[in-house]
């Protein structure tokens, strides 16, 4: 055998905080981590002092429930927690209010695009965030409670996914949902969104599930599929050298010999599964979820992304790959809508947007709430352009001035001169200009060498500075060639 006859089998686990305003189980605002001072938003119930009782946000349990039908899950009808008991220093109550046999949401599917395909959701459920430890270079570690209790939204897969690459497709359009929903904003780096991973590898051909290691502290996508890749990679090596895959929880470290590259390790062997002593939270006591509810929630949601994306390439007529990057994000979906019902043809607003549009925004900082440009007015450029007022080359320059003052596209042309010089009147001297400038390349067309029109064209371009009608600068050239053909 080799390595080519095996195949990974990856399930994948999203943590998601929910962007409430206030904690799980407690008042206390949820913070922005990158920004927020320490141990600012605590209080008895969210670092466990005893006889402190927790009560559900219903805003999170109503989020939770949006997410699980997006994903296309059953929503259970009552609502339950547990105890999960173990002891770390960022739990202070010694356990962890989760959900256990009775998870919000189960039975669900999301349809991945690409080759992905559908990937089955085993279950969603509701939980409370952990403190945070933050390990100070003087060796101590200390622990900020701003994140104890924050919901928590986990959403698990079955081993549905084969690639790495499929694994990150599956992670990138769960995100998407997350945050069309308005459910998790998606900023990795914030530690928002968290992915763990689960991987075997099996015989081509065969359905056994063997035993899986646990890559935890995936924060981006491209550890997780680093970390996946690496993980498949030494599973075959070991299964090909005689080995037995051990059932551990893999992290990772630098390599011996080359501090910039990483590599994973068993960090924890499971001799058995974990034993968290799951019991009914007896502070919360079940509480039923109404169909009515969940039927309202139902019709709250939004049009999915890759729904979206359909009706974009079929109403529009845009490729997969455009209709899929204008979708990805909800807002720039939005404002592409606007753009569209101001142009005439959709395609054309699509190219915009994908191209200099995007560049901009990105230079910008890539924050489409900032951009000064309505999609109103790009329009108007648009049509400006369709209109023949102004040269598509020109007309880039135009969008980036916009950019920088917010001023409308007539305003900048107007003030810039940038008009499109179209009629006899203002292209015939510039045409007679570069005839008389250049009698070798004149005698040349007249000898019959064709492709020098394309060279004096392209004079006259450079002469307007490109803002020269292109159908008619050919058509006037032409002319005045024609009036000066030796008889
Ligand atoms: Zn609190």
């Amino acid at each position: 055998m080799t390595a080519t006859d095996f195949e990974p089998v990856i399930g994948l686990e999203i943590h998601a905080e929910l962007q409430t305003r206030s904690k799980m189980f407690c008042g206390c605002p949820v913070l922005d981590p990158l920004v927020s001072e320490p141990n600012v938003a605590v209080c008895p119930v969210c670092v466990g002092l005893p006889g402190a009782l927790p009560v559900a946000n219903r805003r999170a349990v109503e989020l939770g429930i949006s997410v699980g039908l997006a994903l296309n899950c059953q929503i259970r009808d009552f609502l339950a927690f547990a105890r999960k008991n173990y002891f770390y220093p960022d739990l202070p109550k010694g356990y962890q209010i989760s959900q256990h046999e009775y998870p919000i949401a189960f039975n669900g599917h999301i349809d991945v695009p690409g080759p992905t395909g559908r990937v089955r959701i085993r279950r969603a459920h509701l939980e409370e965030d952990t403190a945070k430890l933050v390990h100070a270079s003087d060796g101590t570690t200390l622990v900020d409670f701003n994140r104890s209790s924050v919901p928590l939204f986990e959403i698990v897969t079955e081993p549905d996914i084969h690639s790495a690459e499929g694994a990150m497709a599956y992670a990138s359009a769960v995100r998407d949902v997350l945050r069309y929903l308005g459910a998790n904003s998606g900023d990795m780096e914030k530690g928002v969104l968290r992915l763990e991973a689960n991987v075997s590898v099996r015989e081509r051909g065969t359905t056994d599930l063997n035993t899986r290691t646990e890559i935890k502290n995936l924060n981006s996508f491209s550890s997780l599929g680093r970390g996946i890749e690496l993980e498949v990679q030494r599973q075959i090596a070991l299964i090909l050298s005689g080995g037995k895959v051990r059932q551990a929880t893999m992290g990772w470290e630098q390599a011996e010999n080359d501090r910039d590259r990483v590599k994973l390790v068993e960090q924890r062997i499971k001799e058995n599964a974990d034993d968290y002593r799951y019991f009914p939270e007896p502070d919360l006591r079940p509480v039923p979820v109404s169909r009515e509810w969940v039927a309202r929630l139902r019709l709250e949601l939004p049009e999915l992304p890759t729904a979206r994306a359909d009706r974009f390439r079929t109403a529009f007529g845009l490729s997969a790959a455009d209709a899929e990057l204008l979708t990805a994000d909800r807002a720039l979906g939005d404002y592409f809508e606007a753009v569209v019902r101001g142009v005439s043809t959709p395609k054309v607003a699509a190219n915009w947007m994908l191209g200099e549009f995007m560049r901009l925004l990105n230079e910008g900082g890539g924050e489409l709430s900032s951009v000064k440009v309505t999609a109103d007015a790009l329009a108007e450029l648009i049509r400006e352009v369709e209109q023949g007022n102004v040269t598509p080359s020109s007309a880039k320059s135009v969008l980036a001035d916009m950019f920088a003052s917010g001023e409308r596209a007539p305003a900048v042309i107007a003030r810039r001169g940038l008009t499109t010089l179209r009629g006899a009147d203002a292209l015939t001297p510039v045409a007679e200009k570069i005839v008389t400038d250049n009698p070798a390349q004149v005698a040349q067309y007249f000898a019959g060498k064709e492709n020098v029109f394309q060279w004096l064209v392209g004079q006259i371009m450079k002469a307007t500075k490109g803002q020269a009608d292109a159908q008619q600068t050919r058509t006037t050239l032409q002319a005045v060639l024609e009036a000066r053909r030796p008889k």
